[in-house]
């Protein structure tokens, strides 16, 4: 492992170097904000900031005062420009954005390329990100992950989305506002098989914190038993799909043949029903199956003129 190295071994110099410091604040917790990332909040000479009524919050509370500049979703391309500027001229600038890692579902992505683009440091003060910190609590044994950001606000776009998401092998996380999670998490519990693993973060770091782990089919009840459960910021982990080869090698191609077929005629719970019926294997792996194949055939289009539903698509 690579030893740590302490500040005290490599004191930082009084004023920090000329770049742009692109630093994480607390998704909801004020005291997991960084040491380092208090020390140059605290001597950075300018600071790009998503909201700033919003940070100057934060930097009250640690006794910063740079000199505080709007860089938001509709200014950031010129704004990056007046950043690039200052550091030029030597300036060390910091970037936050409201909450948790910038450019994580949040404006930064164009300062940075800026700042790269003039040939100019890029410095990561890396902290909390709300995608990271489910993830470290959700305990899912498959390593890979795809990150969504939000789904698509549209209901018919986000179905599709996560019809496709269904199928990923990776765990798949995405983040939900509180008007939508109650569809959401409809429309997920619709797409997955029933017993399929997701953890649902709300509140993280923050008082009313809760991390609830059950299967997919239980989270619309679980939704409606409390309203308190429906309230706050969320971000959702799904777990990976099941893998391909449940099925016995020999019996897989033939029987994705006829799944993709019954699917394309029955809802696909009847579908594994008749298919298992057919081949004596059982109806869950193969309802497991179908869902994968329905994932797959989204994302590849190879079977852009099938029609997949299931009863819940129906209702
Ligand atoms: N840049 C941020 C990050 O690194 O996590 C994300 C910003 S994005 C605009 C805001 C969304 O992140 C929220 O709508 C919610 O889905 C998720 N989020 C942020 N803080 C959260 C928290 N404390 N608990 C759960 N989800 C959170």
């Amino acid at each position: 492992m690579t030893p740590l190295e302490k500040d005290s071994v490599r004191p930082e110099p009084d004023a920090l170097s000329a770049g742009l410091y692109v630093v994480a604040t607390p998704i909801g917790r004020l005291s997991d904000l960084s040491l380092r990332a208090t020390d140059v909040l605290r001597r950075v000479d300018a600071l790009g900031a998503e909201d700033t009524r919003v940070s100057r919050q934060l930097l009250d509370h640690i006794g910063a005062r740079p000199t505080l500049i709007a860089c938001h979703a509709h200014n950031e391309a010129r704004t990056a420009q007046a950043l690039v500027e200052r550091i030029r001229t030597g300036q060390a600038v910091a970037l936050i954005s409201d909450a948790g890692t910038p450019g994580i579902s949040d404006p930064g992505a164009r300062v940075v390329a800026a700042v790269h683009a003039a040939g100019l440091p890029v410095i990561p003060v890396p902290g909390p990100s709300a995608v990271i910190t489910l993830l470290s609590a959700a305990g899912f044994l498959e390593p890979r992950f795809r990150f969504e950001g939000f789904l698509p606000a549209r209901a018919t776009a986000r179905r599709e989305r996560l019809q496709e998401l269904a199928g990923s092998q990776d765990v798949v996380v995405f983040y939900e506002s509180p008007h939508r999670i109650v569809e959401t998490l409809d429309d997920l519990a619709n797409a997955v098989e029933p017993e399929r693993v997701v953890v649902i973060g709300r509140e993280l770091t923050k008082r009313f914190e809760q991390i609830h782990r059950a299967a997919a089919s239980t989270l619309p009840q679980w939704l409606a038993e409390d309203s308190d459960r429906r309230r706050g910021e969320f971000v959702i982990a799904l777990d990976a799909a099941p893998p391909a080869d449940t099925l016995q090698a020999t019996d897989a191609v033939p029987m994705d043949a006829l799944l993709r077929a019954l699917c394309a005629e029955l809802p696909v719970r009847q579908a594994a029903r008749v298919a298992a019926q057919a081949s004596g294997l059982r109806a869950n792996d193969l309802y497991k199956r179908a869902v994968a194949l329905r994932g797959r055939a989204a994302t590849e289009a190879d079977l852009s003129d099938t029609d997949v539903t299931d009863d819940a698509d129906q209702a």
